[in-house]
């Protein structure tokens, strides 16, 4: 599995690798050797291809991993119930080794696509990832009575979701070009991935002044890493939130749900913005007449759901 030429260190050797990947003595020992060859390929003196390298070999290792099969359930179940829970959130009232094994899970989770992380001051808020790969989202509790659409795929809205955000960035058309066939295949993937593959495509002349602005805001360094995994998670999340509102629509193609989920629920969570009603609650028959596109601002968790009686009530809230 070690290519010819590679360096090899204490840890990164054919014999270490071979014992982590068939997880030889145990899990934990696995772990911890997994542990020790990320901590040293991190030196300066391996090159970028080998770091790659290793950290698909290790995403491809944990995904085994029971510890995170187990784990990751139950952080997934907390991310849907709570999209944008903070990852400090999810550690408290555990052990440090319950920690050290959380940080362990997220990490990888990220890597493998299954949420994504966004930096918030020390911590992350956490994410399930945009479903391009599918599978990964659960449907959002509002509408799990309704069968999945057959129509709509989040894909179609990769194009869409990339044009609008583009609209606002100031760049030629090459570059525009250049980055979009790299990120497109990327979208719904781990930011960290995106942003990386970007990297060699990234445009000198480049500005977003809503990107930077929300990068500063965030206390994120205002780069060219800094843009391209920003701009890959709003595409993602964007094309998402275009697929969503698409799918709603298809939803009210069936009468018998107009009546029933009567109300389209629209909830904003952009922090330092205003918006008059969060959250907007419209009837099925005002939302197919209006033209609903989801937010735009950057970094707002925006969220579209249908309602029936019981789902307002449990909220509190009155039908429009
Ligand atoms: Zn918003």
């Amino acid at each position: 599995m070690v290519e010819q030429g590679w360096q090899l260190g204490d840890w990164f050797t054919p014999d270490c690798l071979v014992s982590i990947a068939n997880a030889e003595g145990g899990w934990d020992i696995a772990r911890e050797r997994m542990q020790k060859v990320a901590y040293e390929i991190t030196r300066p003196e391996y090159p970028a291809s080998q770091q790659e390298w290793f950290r698909s070999f290790a995403s491809s290792v944990v995904a085994n991993d029971p510890l995170y099969q187990s784990t990751i359930r139950k952080v997934k179940a907390a991310i849907a119930a709570h999209p944008g829970v903070m990852q400090s959130e999810i550690y408290k009232g555990r052990s440090e080794q319950e920690k050290e094994g959380a940080r362990y899970v997220l990490y990888f989770a990220e890597a493998l696509g299954a949420i994504y992380r966004e930096k918030s001051g020390r911590s992350y808020r956490l994410y399930l990832s945009a479903p391009a790969n599918s599978g990964h989202v659960a449907p959002s509790k509002a509408d799990t009575s309704t069968t999945a659409s057959e129509s709509a795929k989040p894909e179609d809205f990769y194009g869409p979701a990339f044009d609008r955000i583009e609209a606002d960035i100031n760049w030629s058309d090459a570059a525009r070009g250049q980055v979009w066939a790299t990120l497109q295949p990327l979208i719904g993937q781990a930011p960290s991935i995106a942003q990386k593959s970007l990297m060699p495509v990234w445009p000198e002349h480049f500005s977003w002044p809503a990107g930077e602005e929300a990068l500063s805001k965030a206390s994120q360094p205002v780069s060219a890493k800094g843009f391209a995994k920003l701009l890959s998670i709003e595409t993602s999340k964007l094309a998402y939130n275009l697929y969503r509102v698409q799918q709603t629509r298809e939803l009210y193609e069936d009468p018998a749900l107009v009546k029933t989920r009567n109300t389209v629920m629209i909830e904003h969570q952009c922090a330092g913005h205003d918006v008059p009603e969060n959250p907007v609650l419209m009837s099925a028959e005002e939302f197919q007449s209006a033209n609903v596109e989801p937010c735009r601002v950057i970094g707002c968790q925006w969220n579209i759901s249908t309602l029936n009686q019981r789902g307002l009530a449990k909220r509190g809230l009155i039908a429009p």
